[in-house]
């Protein structure tokens, strides 16, 4: 218990001097670690996909598999089987939709790959910033049949926002999947309309470079480009390049992670433990080890961290990439929420009801004005926020001020605000941590904003 441990520190064995960089490559055998994100409009095919990805690398057992194609006959919903082996609950299944972010693990060549599925549906937006806020690169799925890929591009379709959403969140880098090639005979045509009409979108408007993204053309339901080359007769006639799986490994580069930085743990999820209780969540800075003093914020808790887990293994230490689980002991179970940070005990976080960031407004329909009321998300957290003062609007690509004071904030425009939190919260600044100090505005159920924190107040 942390509180005895405390008043008797010499009880505590000396803490192990770790080299993470050192055991951290030996950890993963010399491979990167990614955090990949599914996203794209709702039944763009994203479950199916990555489902037959996970059997085909032999991540599924014939015998779950079989499972899966039995339930979902049962259901009548045959071609749902793949799309199962990430639909977990009972829930999920019956409505035939991706609700909570589920994880697997898979490795290619030189990559430790950790996926996150987001989900599509619309009211599940604030899950899929969840999701997309551990990722560092997305697949983003399309469909390719007549009208369908217009619809989720169009206005209304989750493709545009998810793109937009998924750069503001921080993915660099995103590999576009042109699935259901198979619904349209394999038209190079078509492919071709539709690489050209996102490429457009992508680079213009959500910001992505040229060199960070590819497309592929595939399908989820037959396999087809996954795993392995293409095999297609109509396909390889005029597709040559290599399948998912080989742009995984050969096109993501892991983004640098501050290990140097204070520990942070970001929580994403809480469950009751034998005198503790356990955390699940990913680290975004620094490194901890089993029996460290911690600090959960913004409840200002002291407390110790043990047995910790990243994928599902036993670890003496955890670090900034790391998806983890670990019991925290000293602690009351009520004060952690879902968006509580575990800190380093005497670095920790900073909580504030005030601070002034930089935000580029999306394509909005009523103008922000001063005292506008939105909800902050920021990594797993989602707090209540008022848009208290309008400090001024920037020019979009010197930055300079253009006007001090504005009345109103419109579609597009890049301001300086301050917001005003009716409870503290966990702030960083984003020139202290690029991850924690993004955040995105929501409003009444759209996204209305990305920003930074550029002051805490
Ligand atoms: P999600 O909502 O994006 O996860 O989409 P699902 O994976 O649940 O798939 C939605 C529907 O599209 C299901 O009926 C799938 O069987 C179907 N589907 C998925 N991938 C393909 C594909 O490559 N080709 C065809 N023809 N249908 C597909």
């Amino acid at each position: 218990d942390f509180n005895s441990a405390t008043k008797t520190p010499k009880n505590l064995k000396s803490r192990e001097v770790i080299d993470v960089s050192a055991e951290l490559e030996k950890r993963q055998d010399g491979k990167e670690l990614i955090n990949l994100v599914v996203i794209g409009h709702v039944d763009a095919g994203k479950s199916t996909l990555m489902g037959h990805l996970l059997f085909k690398l032999g991540k599924v057992s014939q015998k779950s598999m079989h499972k899966n194609e039995m339930e979902s006959k049962k259901l009548g919903k045959g071609s749902f089987a793949f799309a199962w082996v990430l639909d977990e609950t009972e829930e999920e299944r019956a409505r035939g939709i991706t609700m909570d972010v589920a994880m697997t693990v898979f490795e290619t060549k030189t990559k430790i790959v950790t996926l996150m599925d987001a989900p599509g549906h619309r009211d599940f937006i604030p899950n899929m910033i969840q999701g997309t806020s551990q990722a560092d690169v997305a697949i983003l799925v399309i469909d390719a049949r007549p009208g369908e890929f217009e619809s989720g591009f169009d206005a209304g379709g989750q493709t545009r926002e998810h793109a937009v959403l998924a750069r503001s969140l921080g993915v660099g880098q995103l590999i576009v999947a042109i699935n259901k090639m198979d619904a349209v005979n394999w038209s190079k045509d078509r492919y071709d309309n539709i690489v050209l009409k996102l490429k457009t979108f992508l680079l213009k408007q959500a910001g992505f470079r040229e060199s960070d993204v590819c497309y592929i053309p595939c399908s989820g339901l037959s396999g087809e480009n996954l795993v392995s080359n293409a095999s297609e007769k109509d396909l390889i006639k005029w597709y040559k390049d290599g399948c998912i799986v080989d742009l995984i490994d050969s096109f993501f580069r892991a983004p640098k992670r501050a290990i140097d930085r204070p520990f942070r743990l970001c929580i994403s999820d809480v469950y009751k433990g034998q005198g503790s209780f356990i955390v699940a969540g990913k680290v975004e800075s620094g490194s901890v080890q089993n029996g460290d003093k911690i600090m959960l914020m913004p409840a200002a808790d002291a407390g110790m961290i043990k047995g910790l887990s990243t994928r599902d293994e036993p670890v003496n230490f955890v670090a900034a990439g790391d998806h983890v689980t670990a019991s925290i002991h000293g602690v009351d179970m009520t004060h952690v929420n879902v968006g509580s940070i575990i800190c380093d005990f005497e670095n920790p976080i900073k909580v504030s009801t005030r601070i002034v960031a930089r935000i580029v407004v999306f394509n909005i329909s009523i103008p922000i004005t001063k005292g506008f009321m939105v909800v902050y998300h920021s990594q797993n957290a989602c707090d209540p926020a008022t848009i208290s003062k309008l400090v001024s609007i920037l020019n979009k690509s010197s930055g300079e001020v253009v006007q001090k004071r504005p009345r109103c904030l419109t579609k597009h425009m890049n301001a300086v605000v301050e917001l005003k939190f009716q409870r503290p919260v966990c702030i960083e600044k984003y020139s202290d941590n690029k991850v924690l100090g993004r955040f995105m505005l929501r409003y009444s159920g759209d996204t209305i904003a990305a920003g930074v924190v550029t002051e805490i107040k």
